[in-house]
Formats: C-alpha cells, sequence, structure tokens
C-alpha cells in the first residue's frame, strides 16, 4: 500500500485529479496489466473502457471535458477508492522515461506539491516513496509493465529508479 502525499481533505476540494481535456489524454490513468480485469469485472464496465494503450478510457463530463468513469463528479469522491489502480495511488508521483533512464517525477500542475515544493515533508516523502519503487519487488511489477513508464511534460524529476530502459 503507498502511503499517499496528499491528504483526501485537500483533494476533495481541488477538483483537477480524474477530469481530462481530450478522450485520449496522456494524463488518463495507465494500467498494470493485472489490474485491467479486475477494474472490468468490479465496475462492470465493457472492456472498450480500456483503451488499446492499456488506460482507463474517460467518458464525457457532465460540465464538458472529460472525465474517468470511477469519477462520481457530484461529490468528487472515486468510486473504487480502495481498489483504484496505482498511478492514482502514486499521483502526484510520476513515473517518466528519459534518455534512457527511469526517474520517479512529480507533477508541477498539483496545487499541493506547489506549495511544499522544497519543504522538509516533501523531501522526507520522496525518500520513502523512492525506496518504495525501487524495492525488488515493485521494480519488477514496473519491469512487467513497461505502459506505465511515460514521458511526461510539465513535471520536476526528484529521483532515478533502478531500472534501465533503452534510450528513446
Ligand atoms: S491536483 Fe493534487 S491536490 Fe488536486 S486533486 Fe490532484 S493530487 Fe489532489
Ligand atoms: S480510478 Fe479513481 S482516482 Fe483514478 S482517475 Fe479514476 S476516479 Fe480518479
Amino acid at each position: 500500500m503507498i502511503r499517499q502525499f496528499v491528504p483526501q481533505e485537500f483533494c476533495l476540494k481541488c477538483r483537477s485529479c480524474c477530469r481530462f481535456k481530450e478522450a485520449n489524454s496522456v494524463w488518463s490513468p495507465c494500467l498494470l496489466d493485472e489490474e485491467i480485469q479486475g477494474l472490468v469485472d468490479r465496475a462492470g464496465i465493457p472492456a472498450a473502457s480500456i483503451s488499446a494503450d492499456r488506460r482507463i478510457q474517460p467518458i464525457a463530463g457532465p460540465d464538458g471535458g472529460f472525465i474517468c468513469p470511477f469519477l462520481d463528479s457530484g461529490d468528487n469522491k472515486c468510486l473504487i477508492y480502495d481498489q483504484r489502480p496505482f498511478e492514482c495511488r502514486l499521483y502526484p508521483f510520476l513515473i517518466n522515461l528519459r534518455k534512457g533512464k527511469v526517474l520517479l517525477t512529480v507533477d508541477l500542475n498539483c496545487p499541493y506539491v506547489l506549495e511544499r515544493m522544497d519543504s522538509p515533508e516533501m523531501r522526507e516523502y520522496i525518500v520513502y516513496i523512492s525506496s518504495y519503487l525501487n524495492s525488488p519487488k515493485q521494480l519488477k511489477i514496473l519491469k512487467d509493465n513497461p505502459q506505465i513508464i511515460q514521458a511526461y511534460e510539465e513535471v520536476r524529476e526528484v529521483a532515478e529508479l533502478r531500472l534501465s530502459r533503452d534510450p528513446e
């Protein structure tokens, strides 16, 4: 279980996550292979709701734009919070590929992150989450699920993971 950096109460008021500008947004959560069938079974959504590149396929939102099909846009809660995907648990941290290196990065669009970028709280969490992701079990999961390693923009590199990939 990943310890969360952003308190749930802060996120519930923020209303930034789980919403997307485009239906094929790169910010829609990318799934581990072992998460896909579970999501289809639990939510009763058609397999087509998982895109070909193994992302949750956003649906049209009530106020324009797109939302995750698991978001209750009324109270801003995740309908599968206790079973949400690895990428959702890791966010606002993301796993990035740059020049053959697998990096832990943090999203600069998250207001909670921006307020605490160089704080002791952030430094302590980076030590924790880097250590967690660099454990043999988690490195194997990342190695078996290369789709999780993306090239996100507007992020800051905070640590390198012990997993090399071929240069881009
Ligand atoms: S952008 Fe940050 S504060 Fe806002 S909902 Fe997402 S994780 Fe929470
Ligand atoms: S699964 Fe839950 S936490 Fe993840 S994007 Fe969808 S609503 Fe948000």
